[in-house]
């Protein structure tokens, strides 16, 4: 299943990657001969990053592993699942449902793979929800001279191991920690303002929340509360409940997201804003986002709304979300809690980077970490500065892949300048 002259394109088709193959394989042996004998690999996971972070370069082979059998096992005694590297959330979810179990988070979609995801340290949201890294106990791994390795929980390289940008070799499969099956009932409310916006009471109020501008006004258009139905129930007297279904875009068919108005249903049907079985988001998009410190949410989105004349006429809507810290040395929740503001823009690179470059500057002083899947202008040396076991990183990946195979200009940068 490979055709080396193939075309490839992440899902938002900004970017068409240069490498000079592209790779499927079906079986593990083929996956670990194929990165043996090559000089210069990359992974390819469902493509759904914005920027070149997946992207080998001309003399590189880009190599997928959806070929690989799409292993979902799941221990109900241990209460984990050993997921290979190409399966997606959707099905993830479905399987680990099925058995009584489930996920402690999800991302906005189903529809990126496990691997590619806790790689980039994608998140969902929630006070005390960890990024989609968090649950992962175990990575097994092709190194770059063909050998595998499984990296667990308690080994001293494992913090570097989960979020690492594909840098250190091809992710064949990840075990998670799952807790019991729960319910979830959505609701969504409606003009939240920004002034005397008590953020901590605001995104604590349920599991999961996030908030949704388009900056033309200040204030919220949308405030998206998830609540487990195990858990008390939500008196969120800061904004009206909506009386029609929407989606984060305005214009867009509420159709796409997932069921509102406080109706139960499985968590893995609530926890993302998206179907399973419909396109998610608008599609015709780039996307930003950056991490602070959380108790800076507030002067953040002071400083966005002091430039929204600049951010609207190129977005099409911004998401505030909350992550609890985590130790992976690449997370950018890294070592704190965490606000993430989130910018869905038009799609159009030229007219979005000097916007993207402005908000940059007007986020500065919270020492903004950036996505590593999004667009973003932070210069590498920036970078190097906010994440402070960077030196560690860049010694695990020495040691894991010594000629830096698994290397590209995107982590060169990140990690060398
Ligand atoms: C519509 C949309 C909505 C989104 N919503 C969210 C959201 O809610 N929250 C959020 O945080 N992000 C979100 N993102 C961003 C997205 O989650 C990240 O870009 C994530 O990396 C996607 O996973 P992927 O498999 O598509 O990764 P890819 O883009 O394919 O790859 C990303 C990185 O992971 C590496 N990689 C992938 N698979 C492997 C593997 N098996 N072994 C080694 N390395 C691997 C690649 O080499 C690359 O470095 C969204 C993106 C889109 C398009």
């Amino acid at each position: 299943m490979t055709d080396p002259a193939q075309t490839v394109t992440n899902w938002a088709r900004n970017i068409t990657y240069t490498a000079k193959e592209f790779h499927r394989p079906d079986s593990l042996d083929e996956l670990r001969s194929l990165v043996a004998g090559s000089a210069r690999v990359r992974v390819l996971g469902s493509g759904h990053s914005f920027n070149r972070i997946a992207d080998p370069g001309p003399e590189g082979v880009l190599v997928s592993v959806a070929g690989l059998p799409p292993a979902v096992e799941v221990d109900t005694a241990a209460r984990t699942v050993r997921v290979a590297g190409g399966v997606r959330y959707a099905e993830l979810a479905r399987a680990v449902h099925a058995r009584g179990l489930a996920l402690p988070n999800m991302a906005s979609l189903p529809h990126i793979s496990v691997a590619g995801s806790v790689a980039t340290g994608t998140h969902g949201s929630g006070v005390a929800n960890g990024s989609l890294a968090a649950p992962v106990r175990e990575v097994e791994l092709v190194l770059a001279d063909g050998s595998t390795a499984t990296i667990a929980r308690g080994d001293a390289r494992f913090e570097g191991a989960v979020t690492s940008l594909g840098a250190l070799g091809a992710v064949t499969a990840l075990t998670l920690n799952l807790e019991a099956a729960y319910d979830m009932a959505q609701t969504v409310y409606t003009e939240l303002p920004l002034d005397g916006l008590d953020f901590a009471a605001v995104s604590g109020a349920a599991y999961s929340v996030s908030l949704f501008t388009d900056w033309r006004e200040p204030g919220f258009r949308q405030v998206w509360v998830k609540r487990r139905t195990d858990r008390p129930a939500v008196d969120f007297g800061w904004a009206a409940p909506a009386t029609e279904a929407m989606h984060p875009v305005p214009g867009m068919p509420a159709g796409n997201c997932t069921q509102q108005f406080g109706v139960p249903g499985p968590w893995h049907e609530r926890l993302p804003h998206f179907r399973a079985e419909f396109t998610p988001s608008s599609g015709d998009e780039l996307q930003s986002e950056y991490l602070l410190p959380r108790a800076a949410a507030v002067d953040a989105l002071h400083a966005v709304d002091g430039i929204r004349q600049t951010v609207s006429p190129v977005l099409q809507t911004c998401e505030v979300r909350t992550i609890a810290a985590d130790p992976q040395w690449l997370s950018p929740a890294h070592g704190r809690d965490s606000v993430a503001l989130h910018f869905t823009w038009v799609d159009d690179l030229t007219t979005v980077l000097p916007v993207v470059r402005r908000l940059e500057e007007a986020l500065a002083p919270f020492d903004p970490r950036p996505h590593w899947g999004k667009v973003h202008a932070v210069p590498g040396e920036v970078l190097r500065g906010r994440y402070p076991r960077l030196a560690d990183f860049r010694a695990l990946a020495r040691d894991l892949d010594p000629d830096g195979k698994f290397t590209n200009p995107f982590v060169a940068e990140v990690l060398h300048g």
